[in-house]
């Protein structure tokens, strides 16, 4: 039987990215940062001095790109055309731009197929916008992952402050509803929670109670697959 695909999307800096990576060890599932696709795009356009307006020219940096995750020491490292660009991804510019590139349909299209193409076979804990509506809508268990506002600018901060990135909490406040709101409203894949997605509002639980939860998810769909495996409900 196939393994489950666990679909988790939800606004920036909702957590979608710890609980994931949680969820994935704890199952021995593969984890996939669908955003970290996007943001290498961006950081490469950025390199390349290619102006956001030319969609044309980002569209073919994003087809002859290579994207790999690669592990080192047991954390997930993001690998460019052979060039490691974890951290610098990370930083304000490339969020921003990692926004504006993946409303581009031709980027888009190539994203999708490259995660499509790791995430068939299962066993997978991929998460992003777009991942439980557009790239696999009948994931076997679906996630819509939200924390107020505050609450997301405040661990935000928190995280850039981690890679050596001094983060005032209202400019990251500003940068997030920016990014949320230009996500939600582009006509290629927008955020949005897919109706049979679980909603789960994190502001009070702790990182552990988020992953029990997705993992009680997968078990109980795992058990009703095993009870009856030609269902697809
Ligand atoms: O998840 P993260 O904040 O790293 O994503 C960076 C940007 O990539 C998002 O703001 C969004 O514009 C884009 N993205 C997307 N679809 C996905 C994942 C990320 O459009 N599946």
């Amino acid at each position: 039987m196939k393994r489950p695909i666990i679909a988790i999307d939800g606004p920036a800096a909702a957590g979608k990215s710890t609980v994931a990576k949680k969820v994935a060890e704890k199952l021995g599932y593969i984890y996939i940062d669908t955003g970290a696709m996007y943001r290498a795009v961006a950081w490469k356009a950025l390199k390349e001095n290619v102006p956001i307006t030319d969609h044309a020219r980002i569209t073919a940096l994003a087809n002859r790109m290579d994207i790999r995750f690669e592990k080192t020491n047991g954390e997930q490292r993001v690998i460019v055309d052979g060039e490691d660009v974890t951290e610098e991804i990370r930083t304000p510019e490339a969020s921003r731009l990692s926004s504006a590139v993946s409303a581009i349909k031709g980027v888009r299209k190539r994203l999708a197929e490259l995660q499509r193409k790791i995430g068939e076979t299962g066993g997978v804990v991929m998460e992003g916008r777009d991942i439980g509506t557009v790239i696999f809508p009948n994931a076997e268990v679906k996630v819509f992952l939200t924390a107020s506002a505050e609450e997301r600018a405040r661990r935000r901060a928190g995280q850039l402050r981690e890679i050596g990135i001094d983060a005032d909490v209202a400019e990251v406040a500003r940068e997030i509803s920016e990014r949320d709101l230009r996500d939600s409203s582009r006509s290629e894949a927008p955020l949005k929670q897919a109706p049979d997605a679980v909603l789960i509002e994190t502001d009070s639980l702790s990182i552990d109670e988020v992953v029990e939860k997705i993992i009680a998810l997968h078990n109980e769909r795992l058990a009703s697959q095993t009870a009856d495996p030609g269902s697809t409900t």
